[in-house]
């Protein structure tokens, strides 16, 4: 996924822009320090306007010193106020000087529904300029890129309207329907087999088989493959699997199948697709081998590396994507949300357990939050509370991270976010001059995770709560329950494993379990709803009911993997392959979700755009 540097032609001028963009990255990892200095001093000096600033008594100060005093250090549930303002349609400089363009809906939620997040005009320039030096790092390792084209699987999702008319839309949908990536100049990194029409395009079918058909007719020039995380490239893979039979038929004829209705993508496909029998043949031929391994190099021979993040939750999908690209490199470029783009890989063949991003010290002023982690079995931490005098004293500059120290990201940025708690726990693994370089550890307390839903541990207490009231009428009561993300066939979907207190379960009708996962559905956020209801990425909930013990039998195991007795708590989710075999291996029944949870775009209250 790459952005738009300038127009070139020419190898000598790919060169010097990739010499360029390695020279910015060595300047601003030297500099560090000074860089994160003036940074901070420029957003202050920019926001000075700002309300929140002057309520936190900053008046007018931009030094650094006076900034870490009197600043509070936030999360999303503090400023939700001040948001909700802006929703509303307050124009005047509440969070910063500069106009709130929109809003970037995360995918991290708060009381159900997707946070959002202010952004300017200005910021889509600092993403972009993070794109552009994804390639020039890249190049560094595997030569002939600017020579292929990339098949990336890129999509946009439907977006909502603030009361106060700013649009909300995920970060991804905002880049790509921006003239930085629609109007990009013609550049060797940037010439995608998918025409900009068919990753527009909001119906995720249509915009699917389209972007699969035009990487099928144009294989012979693809040099890297990706989409932005894992999980979309093993849906698109997936896809393929269901429909080659229609995608043939179409390569063979120069036809587009009738399901594509959409104009604007019939018409940008039709350019690409010629009749091509031969090819048709050959792709029919691989597709309806028995085995699937090595699929994508077979069908897209010249392919160097699949470019997708597979570090944090998305790791569970490697596996799969080393079947199906025969050991491929996977390639994690950088490390963004919706609060800013953080940083890049600057070793990008590195092997996925190894991935480190290296914070851009230009994007934001960033601190560091120390955190300690026992030893769990999952990653789970507890809840944020707002820091103390002390604590807030222990937030650390970029500069000054320790080698090996795990923290919390605090990020300031030039969108009128200061000192926020983004919730992503990161490792010092190393130094790019006197930049450090980070493992994406975990989100904190996020249990579950299939696509970009990301469930935490007490969004899953409440709606296994608001099930299990439902086998109170058949005398019957959840004595324990954990989780687990069960990604073994696509889409995944999320297991809950309960122990009930019950004289016969079987007198409890299947269809008031069938219930029990669909209020749970119901009770998670939006962002999981969504993939269920319009993505698709996430399939139908799961309970499989375990037999009495069982959780005594997960405690006595945890004892033995050194888990203290007193201090020993069920864990709400797991992930280690042993404990989620001794589950399934006490399971009596299982039942799933037997309809979609509801879901619109926008928040509750809003109205919809599209
Ligand atoms: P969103 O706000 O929806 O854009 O999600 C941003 C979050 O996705 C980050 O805060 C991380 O938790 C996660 N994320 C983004 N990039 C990466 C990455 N390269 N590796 C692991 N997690 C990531």
């Amino acid at each position: 996924m790459q952005g738009a540097p300038k127009a070139l032609s020419g190898d000598g001028i790919v060169m010097e822009t990739n010499n360029k963009a390695l020279r910015f990255i060595e300047d601003v990892t030297v500099n560090a320090g000074k860089v994160q200095k003036r940074v901070l001093s420029e957003i202050l000096s920019r926001g000075a306007g700002a309300e929140y600033l002057r309520r936190n008594g900053l008046n007018g100060c931009t030094d650094r010193e006076t900034f870490k005093k009197v600043m509070l250090v936030v999360t999303y549930d503090d400023l939700r106020p001040d948001i909700k303002r802006i929703a509303n349609g307050d124009t005047s400089p509440i969070l910063c000087s500069q106009p709130i363009s929109e809003f970037l809906t995360s995918s991290g939620t708060s009381g159900g529904e997707r946070k959002l997040m202010p952004t300017t005009d200005e910021e889509l320039g600092r993403r972009s300029l993070l794109y552009s030096l994804l390639m020039p790092v890249m190049s560094q390792f595997v030569p002939g890129l600017d020579k292929g084209k990339g098949m990336y699987f890129l999509f946009v999702k439907s977006e909502a309207k603030t009361p106060g008319g700013l649009v909300a839309r995920p970060v991804l949908t905002s880049y790509y329907k921006s003239s930085y990536f629609k109007d990009r100049p013609n550049d060797p990194y940037t010439n995608y087999t998918s025409p900009n029409e068919t990753i527009l395009c909001l119906d995720s079918y249509q915009s699917m088989y389209s972007q699969l058909l035009c990487g099928l007719c144009q294989n012979e020039e693809v040099v890297r493959v990706g989409a932005v995380f894992a999980s979309g490239f093993i849906r698109a893979i997936q896809f393929l699997g269901k429909h080659w039979s229609l995608l043939c038929r179409d390569i063979r004829t120069g036809t587009i199948d009738s399901k594509i209705t959409d104009p604007t993508v019939r018409e940008a496909v039709s350019k690409l697709l010629k009749p091509n029998p031969e090819l048709a043949d050959f792709v029919e031929l691989e597709c309806s081998k028995g085995s699937w391994k090595g699929i994508i190099t077979r069908l897209w021979p010249n392919t160097k590396y699949i470019d997708v993040i597979v570090t944090g939750t998305m790791s569970q999908y490697i596996p799969a994507l080393d079947y199906y690209g025969d050991a491929l490199p996977l390639v994690c470029t950088m490390y963004a949300s919706s609060e800013c783009f953080f940083g890049i890989n600057l070793d990008p063949l590195c092997s996925p357990s190894d991935v480190s991003y290296t914070l851009l010290p230009t994007m934001a002023y960033f601190e560091f939050l120390p955190v300690s982690r026992k030893h769990e079995l999952t990653c789970s931490i507890s809840e944020p509370t707002a820091l103390n005098d002390a604590e807030k004293q222990k937030l650390i500059d970029l500069v000054d991270v320790e080698l090996g120290q795990e923290y919390e990201l605090v990020v300031t940025t030039y969108a009128g976010l200061y000192r926020y708690r983004v919730g992503d726990i990161l490792r010092v693994s190393g130094f790019k001059n006197n930049a450090p370089q980070f493992n994406f550890i975990c989100r904190k307390n996020v249990v579950l995770s299939i696509d970009s839903d990301k469930t935490d541990e007490v969004e899953l207490q409440n709606a296994v709560k608001n099930a299990a009231n439902q086998l109170m009428q058949f005398g019957a009561s959840l004595v324990e329950y954990t989780s687990y993300a069960d990604t073994s066939a696509t889409p995944g979907h999320y297991v809950l494993f309960w122990e009930l207190n019950v004289q016969d379960a079987t007198l409890i009708p299947r269809s008031v379990f069938e219930d029990c996962c669909f209020t749970v559905e119901e009770s998670l956020n939006s962002v999981y709803r969504q993939g269920r209801v319009s993505d698709k990425s996430i399939g139908p909930l799961e309970i499989r009911v375990v037999e009495n013990g069982t959780f005594d039998m997960l405690m006595d195991f945890a004892l033995t993997q050194g888990a203290s007795i007193n201090q020993y708590k069920t864990p709400r989710c797991v992930k280690y392959a042993p404990i989620i075999e001794l589950m399934n291996s006490r399971v009596v029944s299982s039942y799933f979700s037997p309809k979609c949870p509801r879901w619109t775009p926008g928040h509750n209250q809003w109205c919809t755009q599209n």
